[in-house]
């Protein structure tokens, strides 16, 4: 039994192969399906053997009646050999019914989960600039409404289309071969049918829409209504509310009694129309039946199989929908599957130590899809150990030169180079593992504090994650914790205060024991007690380490070795911080204009 893992690996490939599928639904089907077909041609076999009854019934029906109406006719054998057949026919179904949905569900279940698995692959090894044009909710449909659509649509298929056209193809066949004037009658008969049927269903279709409108609106309107009753209230604006209220569900009244009304007609014209269809189907049967073309019990024979012609066609309509749904959210997967943005740096030499020398040479860098350059020109040394901010108003650049040193974007032109090797060659896999990346917001998730300091590492001591604690200065926090270390932030770490989080993001950082670290401080306002306690950790977190930080505070600018001034993507001043101020250019007046303000 081959693990998920594998199961995604291979399909990874197999979609990799095929890069010029994308589009074409049919292939991509096939991509998913490939080494399943025994599968479902066994779930096939299976379906025709349990469905078979509904075949052989109404024929065993017709040679009773006939057997009965003319005995003289027939040996009273084959009375007992139709008996016999019918029995068996039925019976199996049982084991028949079992064993195709068994086939049918190990083939579409398995691609269900390989399809997800292959896709959450694709998304970890996809470049964060296709993340940041794919809005994280598209995504995550994508995964979990999508693919389910796509399994809806397999089923359908299978129990749904398959049946129905056998039906079609078996009660013409079989009638063929009896008599070719009524075959010839049901085949001019199913594309009247199908006119009929679109016919009333269309109508439908549109009332429907129309009422769903109405009850969504109405929906949104009594949320809205909730979430404003305070405000409401506070404004003695309740009567008028109510009467918004009230003329929506007037509304919601009358579109929904037109509904059933016409859902009433038109069913029942429908059901009229159909019914006439067969009575037209039944004096022309009776009629042959009286001249003689045809035994009385075929009669039975003809009109059942007519009916069940019916019911498969207007069934097989009404599937249409989920069917093209299927097929869009197949389109929609295929976004990713097929999507070639990897990640930007495919270097394989892996990194033994990093010693933090960083060398910017005439970088440039635009991001995708716009015009302008963000970095113009930029150059820049930095020494091993040396710890430098960036400073500068927003849109200047400053978070984008975090993001060319976490490798997650790539200079338009020029290069970057750590200890004198270019980034290009690099493995990022194990330069990231010697960096430590504070971003702004401190993403957590659901698990306990412990869990979250120690993400992604696998062998922590309990030493190294309560040393990670002291020097990140969350001791006092978690010892007031009911459950210490082990206590849930609840998801997304709803339960932690900014500069709570702050800390276990440095936390985090710290229990990495990195080499360099990138630091981009938050903006949000803290009080003083907590702005100190996370100076005093960052402070102790880059000691000796070639630090980089965007900086928004002055404190952190002071132990700068080096800060860089920037501005429309160029360094325009660089110095300590002494030296800028001395120089009395654009970053005291900066400062100056900060004082002002506090
Ligand atoms: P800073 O950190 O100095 O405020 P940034 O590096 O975030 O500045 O942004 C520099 C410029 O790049 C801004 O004009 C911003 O609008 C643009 N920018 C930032 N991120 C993206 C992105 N993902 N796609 C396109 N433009 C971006």
């Amino acid at each position: 039994m081959p693990t998920e893992r594998g199961i995604s690996l291979d399909f990874e490939k197999r979609f990799e192969e095929q890069q010029d599928v994308k589009g074409r639904l049919f292939q991509t089907l096939h991509v998913m399906y490939r080494g399943h077909y025994m599968k479902l041609f066994l779930s096939f076999i299976f379906f025709m053997l349990k469905h078979s009854p509904v075949w052989i019934l109404p024929i065993v029906m017709a040679n009773l009646i006939n057997f009965v109406s003319e005995p003289e006719k027939y040996d009273t054998r084959m009375l007992w050999i139709n008996i016999i057949v019918l029995t068996v026919v039925i019976i199996q179904n049982l084991p028949s019914q079992m064993l195709h949905i068994s086939f049918m569900s190990k083939a579409i279940r398995h691609v269900e989960a390989s399809l997800r698995s292959t896709l959450i692959r694709k998304l970890q090894h996809l470049s964060i600039s296709y993340h940041s044009e794919l809005r994280s909710g598209k995504l995550q449909a994508k995964v979990l409404r999508d693919v389910e659509m796509i399994e809806i649509m397999s089923k359908q298929t299978m129990l749904g289309v398959l049946p129905a056209i056998m039906n079609v193809i078996v009660a013409i066949s079989v009638t063929a071969t009896r008599s070719l004037t009524v075959a010839s009658f049901f085949i001019v008969a199913i594309p009247i049918s199908i006119v009929i049927v679109y016919f009333f269903k269309g109508k439908l279709t549109q009332r429907n829409r129309e009422f769903r409108q109405q009850v969504e609106e109405m929906s949104g309107q009594v949320a809205e209504t909730v979430e404003m009753i305070p405000v409401t209230r506070a404004h003695g604006l309740e009567k008028i509310e109510i009467n918004k209220m009230d003329s929506m569900l007037q509304n919601v009244r009358g579109k929904g009694y037109r509904l059933d009304i016409t859902e009433a007609f038109f069913g029942a014209s429908n059901w009229v129309a159909f019914q006439l269809f067969q009575v037209l189907c039944l004096l022309f049967t009776i009629y042959l039946a009286y001249q003689g073309k045809i035994p009385i019990g075929d009669v039975v024979l003809y009109q059942t199989y007519f009916t069940t012609i019916l019911m498969s066609i207007s069934g097989l309509i009404n599937i249409y929908p989920q069917i093209a749904k299927g097929f869009e959210s197949i389109h929609s997967v295929s976004e990713i599957l097929f999507a070639k943005e990897t990640q930007e740096y495919q270097g394989r030499t892996k990194l033994k130590q990093l010693h933090g020398d960083v060398l910017f040479e005439d970088v440039f860098f635009k991001y995708r899809d716009t015009e302008k350059h963000v970095l113009q020109n930029f150059d820049l040394h930095v020494k091993a150990g040396e710890m430098i901010a960036f400073v500068g108003e927003s849109g200047a650049g400053k978070s984008t030169i975090l993001h060319l040193l976490t490798g997650f974007y790539r200079p338009t032109s020029g290069r970057i180079l750590m200890d004198q090797k270019p980034m290009d060659e690099i493995s990022m896999r194990s330069y990231r593992k010697k960096i430590a990346v504070v971003p702004q917001n401190t993403i957590l998730f659901s698990g306990s504090i412990r869990e979250n300091i120690a993400y992604g590492l696998a062998d922590v001591t309990e030493e190294d994650v309560l040393q990670a604690i002291k020097m990140a200065n969350l001791e006092d926090i978690i010892q007031e914790l009911p459950e210490g270390l082990d206590t849930k932030i609840g998801e997304h770490g709803d339960r932690m205060s900014g500069g709570q989080r702050q800390r276990i993001a440095i936390a985090r950082a710290f229990i990495r024991n990195p080499q360099m670290v990138i630091l981009d401080e938050a903006t949000s306002a803290l009080d003083n007690v907590s702005e100190k306690l996370i100076q005093d950790a960052m402070k102790e977190l880059v000691k000796g380490k070639t630090t980089f930080i965007v900086a928004h505070r002055l404190s952190t600018i002071r132990e700068a070795d080096r800060i860089i001034v920037m501005k429309h993507g160029n360094c325009i001043e660089m110095g300590t911080y002494e030296e800028l101020i001395a120089l009395k250019g654009e970053f005291y007046k900066m400062k100056r204009a900060s004082e002002a303000v506090s």
